[in-house]
């Protein structure tokens, strides 16, 4: 035998039966899009390094040390598999002029790669819900995609005290710029507790260093200046009217002056849905504006804001609250005692399928055909509701028998096979 192969380090397998609790999450996020009248877009996994360099910034957590990057060996040319959506999503746009008609909402179901240490919560492949309206100015905007992921924890069946939402203002560059000096003198003040990555970004990014995961350094970046003490009229007034909608709509929240978010193309508004039943990894959803990103990527001046909600987290948090999906089963299983009458069966299940009945057939396995019990244990262990049983007896008499499996009772019936329409829906739910 081969030695076997293992998957890459912080990458995960997502197989039955947990593939159908994505499934399932998938189909509310759809539904949800529609609701709010998103449409999906579905751009390249690898682009080229120097977009997200562009995009994200130098100096940023993603572009220095999270990135995988490579070269392509047939022309040299520098790829990154993508650590994030929106740079790829604003490049496509700016690249078809999709805006030309006026603005556009969009949404993405992708997977993102960074390189970090792995934990729960944290992996090296992870999947992100990713929303994005571009060419609006907002504030109108911004509340109506915090409500739309306040909208998709409901759906999800998440209680409020369950996830809180947290809300700042970036506010505009030469805000940022003078909070920025304000910033250099605190840290520098205080230069002796500084962690290696801070002293690093001191003059490089300071505001970055608000963003430190370490607990060591927490006191002085807690007593660091706020942000929001440098904001003008104007991007108050911004954070004032997305808070009178999120009141409006009875949305809770809290203003925490210190959330700043990963990447560097943030400004005003920004965001985080944070819960306390996963540890280090709290935020399932983070977001804000970024009116700057088509410019810095070539673009027309355009107004975006937008999320990306963590699948891996939001399927922790939905198994930590219990909010888990009904399980996922088949109406009915299909028993073929003996293999002659598997063409029989076959025909019958596709017409039944035809119907909307959903129907899992027996089929071989590596050890032989199987007998009646070795078929009902499996028939059993599908979940199905119902055993179709093609025995030769029922074949002879053009009928199958159908059999509950899941009442108690071991009822049977017999039902005619050239009349499928006549009694499939009887073997779908509600029934
Ligand atoms: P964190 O602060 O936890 O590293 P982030 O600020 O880097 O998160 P974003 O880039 O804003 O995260 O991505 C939005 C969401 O994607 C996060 O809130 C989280 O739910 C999810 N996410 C980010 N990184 C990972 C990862 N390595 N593994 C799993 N999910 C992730
Ligand atoms: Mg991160």
């Amino acid at each position: 035998m081969s030695e076997k192969l293992a998957a890459v380090k912080g990458m995960n397998d997502i197989l039955p039966p947990e593939s159908a609790r994505w499934e399932w999450l998938e189909e509310k996020v759809r539904a949800l899009m529609r609701r709010y009248g998103y449409a999906n877009v579905r751009t390249p996994v690898v682009e080229p390094t120097a977009l997200f360099v562009r995009g994200l910034g130098e100096v940023t957590d993603i572009v220095e040390k999270e990135m995988y990057s490579f070269e392509d060996t047939m022309n040299g040319d520098r790829l990154t598999l993508r650590p994030e959506a929106t740079a790829g999503i604003v490049r496509a746009m700016i690249e078809h002029n999709a805006l030309y008609n006026g603005p556009l909402r969009v949404w993405s179901n992708v997977a993102l790669f960074r390189h970090e240490r792995p934990q729960k919560g944290r992996y090296r492949q992870f999947h992100q819900i990713d929303v994005e309206a571009l060419g609006h100015a907002g504030p109108d905007v911004d509340a109506e995609q915090i409500l739309m992921c306040a909208a998709l924890l409901r759906d999800l069946g998440i209680d409020r005290e369950h996830v809180r939402l947290e809300l700042n203002s970036l506010g505009q560059p030469a805000e940022r710029n003078a909070h920025r000096a304000a910033l250099v003198a605190h840290f520098e003040a205080h230069a002796d507790r500084l962690d290696d990555d801070a002293r690093r970004r001191l003059h490089s990014n300071p505001l970055r260093i608000l963003d430190s995961k370490n607990p060591a350094m927490q006191p002085i970046v807690e007593a660091a200046p706020k942000l929001l003490d440098f904001l003008g009229p104007a991007s108050l007034a911004h954070l004032d009217a997305v808070r009178a909608a999120l009141d409006a709509a009875g949305q809770p929240y809290r203003i925490n002056p210190r959330l700043v978010r990963g990447m560097d193309y943030y400004n005003l508004t920004v965001f985080e849905w944070i819960t306390d039943k996963l540890g280090a990894q709290g935020t399932v959803c983070g977001g804000g504006r970024y009116d700057g990103l088509f410019e810095q990527l070539g673009g027309k001046p355009t107004p975006a804001v937008g999320w990306g909600m963590g699948m891996e987290r939001m399927l922790l948090l939905l198994d930590a609250v219990g909010a888990n999906p009904p399980p996922e089963a088949p109406d009915a299983y299909a028993i073929v005692p003996a293999p002659d009458a598997m063409t029989t069966a076959l025909v019958a299940c596709e017409a039944l399928r035809a119907a909307g009945v959903s129907v899992q057939m027996h089929a071989a396995g590596a050890d032989g055909w199987g007998g009646m019990k070795a078929q009902f244990r499996r028939a059993d262990a599908s979940g199905a509701r119902y055993a179709l049983i093609f025995g030769a007896d029922e074949l002879a008499n053009g009928q199958v028998a159908v059999k509950h499996l899941r009442d108690g009772s071991g009822a049977q019936r017999l039902e005619p096979l050239a009349d499928p329409l006549a009694w499939a829906a009887t073997l779908q739910s509600g029934h």
